[in-house]
Parts: structure tokens; sequence; C-alpha cells
């Protein structure tokens, strides 16, 4: 078996979007509950994430899940929705290594910056995999050191290549390269674990010929496929629609990719175009589609 827990459901605005008094926005405000999502980002198990938005750690603690103790991290792609490097510098060994500056007498300087950071608690190793960019991402942050990230951070990063297979223990990944932003900067992954087979889809507008072979070199128990512009009228290069889920679907049942019955669960879901969840949950579903929100825990 293998489990998936959404930790974030939302596109790049939020759901309710960030400065925003639509009616789904409002509605999402007033009736709370799965209507609610913060940016992308995924459990499988307990020891693998996909994606680590700013909300991560949050949503985290929302759903009484401790993420602290996760050994692999996929990123899909840089943009901020997605990966927030930011929550990566905590792990760092106590400051002391760095330069402080704002901590006043009558504090012990020394003493003081040593209680910031997390290892005051022994964390595990995070292997982390993706695109070049994530690796520039990370290095752009100033409150990264580059250097003995292994030392520092017990943490180390991998970057992959389109179709690249990674091992991490009993699970194999393999990085899928999808339409969506710079041209080759986009991964989604298909993780196989425990005899199972989910692949997770964010940021998705379609696939170049080689991928969908890869794509089609395998069966599926799941599928999480982005949902982004939902009842848009026009369709889009780097984002779905239903109308592309849908086609979506139909690939799958075409191409015979489901191991048993079709399981696709649409996430990253902007409020202008996808209604809240209480009411497109009910517009899906007799397609046979699922709709994701925070918190969900799908037993795959
Ligand atoms: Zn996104
Ligand atoms: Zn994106």
């Amino acid at each position: 078996m293998m489990k998936l827990l959404f930790l974030g459901t939302s596109a790049g605005e939020s759901y309710p979007a960030l400065w925003c008094h639509c009616p789904n926005c409002d509605y999402a405000r007033t009736h709370g509950g799965r209507n609610i999502r913060g940016n992308s980002c995924a459990l499988v198990d307990d020891d693998l994430m996909l994606d680590m938005s700013h909300h991560a750690f949050d949503s985290a603690l929302r759903f009484h899940t401790d993420i602290s103790q996760i050994r692999y991290l996929f990123v899909t792609h840089d943009h901020q929705d997605h990966f927030y490097p930011q929550h990566l510098t905590w792990r760092g060994l106590p400051f002391s290594q760095g330069k402080p500056q704002s901590i006043r007498e009558p504090f012990d300087k020394a003493w003081a910056v040593q209680q910031m950071g997390a290892l005051q608690t022994p964390v595990e190793h995070l292997s982390i995999y993706g695109h070049a960019s994530i690796w520039d991402a990370m290095k752009r942050n100033e409150r990264f050191w580059s250097e003995n990230m292994e030392e520092n951070y017990h943490m180390s990063f991998t970057e992959l290549q389109p179709g690249e297979v990674t091992h991490c223990g009993q699970t194999s990944v393999t990085a899928v390269t999808s339409q969506h932003s710079k041209p080759g900067s986009v991964f989604n992954y298909i993780i196989e674990r425990n005899g199972k087979t989910l692949l997770y889809a964010l940021d998705c507008g379609g696939y170049d010929a080689d991928m969908i072979e890869i794509i089609k070199s395998k069966r599926y128990d799941c599928v999480v496929l982005e949902g982004t512009f939902g009842e848009m009228p026009v369709e889009w290069s780097m984002h779905q629609n239903l109308a592309k889920n849908l086609r979506m679907l139909e690939f799958f049942h075409n191409n015979n990719l489901w191991k048993n019955g079709p399981r696709m669960i649409l996430s990253h879901l902007a409020p202008h175009w996808t209604p809240p969840y209480d009411l497109y949950v009910q517009t899906i579903a007799p397609y046979g589609l699922e709709l994701a929100y925070d918190g969900l825990t799908v037993d795959i």
C-alpha cells in the first residue's frame, strides 16, 4: 500500500485568493473546511514529499502530521507556490557559523545563536531531487550556505534529467518532463512503491511525445492531475482546464493504463475557474473524477 496525504491543493494564488473578494473566494472564507486550499504539497507515506510550498509546515500542523523527518523531497519546479527554499535554511547548524547581527547584550551571543535552527533535534538526512533550477533557487536564498550542505544541513541535492529513474530504498521515482513554464524545467513524477504506481502531475499543460512513451510504459493505481483552470472556456498550453482533464482521462482509458479501475484526482485548483470544493466536487463526480482537498488522505 501507499498512503498519499495532500497538504496543499491550490494554484499559486491560494484558495481563497490573496486580495480577492469574488463569490468563490468569499464562499471559501465563509464556509471554510475543504474549500480552503494552500499551495501545493503532498506526502507519500511519512518519508517522501512532493513539493515544499510555504504552506507545507502549517498544513502539516493542521492535519496533525510531523513532516520534520522526511527523507526524500521531489520538487516539480521552481515556481514559488511549489518550492519555498527558506524552509530548508532552518535545518542549518546553529548560526554560530554565521554572523549574528541583531542579538543584543546582556545575552551571551555565542550561546544565543546556538539556540536557533533545528539541530537541537536530530534531523534525518534529506535527499532533494529536481531540475537544476531548484538548486539555483536554493542558492538564491541569502540564508542558505551552499558549501558543505551535507555537514551543515544534513541534506543533498541531485539534479534530475528527463526520464531519469531514482531509487529511494525500495521506491523508484521517474521524472517526466511536463509542458509548463520554461521548456524542460518542470517534472511530474511516477512513484512506484510496494507494488503501487502513482503519477503526480501538477503544473502540466501536456507532454511531448517522448514523455508520453514513458507514461504509456506503466500501469497506474492513481493519477493526481492538475485541474488549475477548471471551467475556463479556453485552453492554455501550460495548465489544464476540465476539458483537458477529461481528455487525459480518456487517454489513460484508451491506452489501457489503469491497473484496476480509473482513479484520477484533481489538485492545484485556481479559485477563479474552479468553484469551491463543495460545488466543484459535484460537477466532476459524474465523469468519475475525484477532487483533492487539503488534508485528504488516499490509500493507493
Ligand atoms: Zn503552480
Ligand atoms: Zn508553475
